[in-house]
């Protein structure tokens, strides 16, 4: 796997989310930001994380989605439990990921992150096959950006976020 001089990684497919825009320095990437997200909550393999970050979620279709209504939120990157890879923003781009966080003495991680979200919970182990995705992700990321971090959404807003979740082996990416 590599990422390109766009920013896309290859192999990946490329779903374009409206939820992005441009990072004020475009080159400062310092650190990936891991999460975890399903939905519904607990339910892998439906399209309903792609419409989210595509801004076409029917919100109106579960009681539990209405809380939904008014995120825009989207992530560089997708690993689905097959170990799919999905591209929904450039790595140059700006996604919406992080929200109100903080890495250091940094401010706004989305300013300067990747973020990558593994379809899954912080209640279940996530597969095998996400892992070795996952890994060739971060090879090829740190192709491009050498010193850039690794963390978990929970570490970088650790009052309101708790993904990935206890179930994330952070050594299988060491
Ligand atoms: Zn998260």
């Amino acid at each position: 796997m590599h990422i390109d001089e766009h920013g896309l990684a290859h192999p990946a497919r490329l779903i374009a989310t409206p939820h992005q825009d441009w990072r004020i320095a475009r080159n400062d990437l310092r650190l990936v930001v891991i999460h975890n997200i399903s939905l519904p909550a607990g339910t892998f393999g439906g399209e309903d994380v792609i419409r989210l970050f595509q801004g076409r979620l029917d919100c109106h279709a579960r009681p539990d989605y209405v809380t939904l209504c008014t995120l825009r939120v989207s992530a560089h990157f997708l690993i689905r439990r097959d170990g799919e890879l999905i591209q929904f923003a450039s790595c140059y781009a700006r996604a919406w990921h992080a929200g109100v966080s903080s890495w250091h003495n940094w401010q706004r991680c989305n300013d300067f992150s990747i973020g990558i979200e593994l379809e899954g919970t912080d209640f279940q182990p996530f597969e095998a096959v996400q892992y070795t995705a996952l890994r060739a992700l971060l090879h090829a990321i740190r192709q491009r950006w050498p010193d850039i971090a690794i963390t978990g959404h929970s570490d970088i807003a650790p009052n309101r976020k708790t993904d990935p979740g206890p179930c994330f082996n952070w050594s299988a990416i060491q």
